[in-house]
């Protein structure tokens, strides 16, 4: 078991609805020496890749992206959720249906920021049904860039964004990938990896 499966299995909990509840060390409350070691891995599984930007989306793959990019010294970029497109300069824009919000945002990142020379590396909290991610291939794409690879903390694996992300051919690594939970006993099984 790697050291972001003990922590989820010591403090996540187990919520009705398929959602794993990650908040005192990942997603409101953030341990950075964890994401220190995730960035350390992102970087060894990611060796061989000449990636030159992380693409996140706000909020809770912000502070991921951040350390993960201490590894690989690259600027990050995330796809702001924004009901009105600034109209000022030219944007990237895709739709993406919420998992935990059960709404639909629209993100955005300005061209400026990303473009043809771009060798980029996704990173996220969560892979659930896959639709953030596809909004942010979907940005990259549009912006003539490269996605490099997709670095994700914890996949769902019973959901079917992963198996559809792999399947489209890109590499996807996700650094726990829960295979079952049970919201009644709290138990997760993870799957090896
Ligand atoms: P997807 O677009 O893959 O369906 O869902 C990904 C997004 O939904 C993630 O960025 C994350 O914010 C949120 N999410 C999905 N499942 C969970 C969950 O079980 N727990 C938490 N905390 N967030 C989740």
């Amino acid at each position: 078991m790697n050291c972001l499966e003990e922590r989820i299995v010591k403090d996540g909990i187990v919520k009705e609805g398929n959602v794993l509840k990650v908040d005192s060390f990942l997603n409101h409350q953030m341990d950075i020496e964890l994401f220190d070691r995730m960035g350390a891995e992102f970087k060894a599984r990611f060796a061989e890749k000449p990636i030159n930007k992380i693409l996140t989306i706000e909020a809770s793959g912000i502070g991921i992206a951040c350390v993960v990019a201490q590894h690989f010294h690259v600027p990050v970029v995330f796809a702001k959720k924004s009901k009105s497109i600034n109209l000022e300069g030219e944007m990237l824009v895709a739709e993406v249906e919420s998992f935990t919000h059960k709404c639909s945002n629209r993100v955005i990142v300005a061209k400026k920021f990303l473009g043809p020379d771009d060798h980029v590396l996704i990173i996220d909290d969560f892979l659930a049904n896959g639709c953030a991610l596809q909004g942010l291939i979907q940005i990259v794409q549009s912006a003539g860039a490269t996605v490099e690879g997709i670095g994700i903390a914890i996949e769902k694996g019973f959901q079917a964004g992963g198996r559809m992300i792999r399947n489209l051919g890109f590499q996807l690594e996700s650094l726990a990938i829960v295979e079952s939970m049970d919201a009644r006993t709290g138990e997760i099984v993870f799957r090896e990896q």
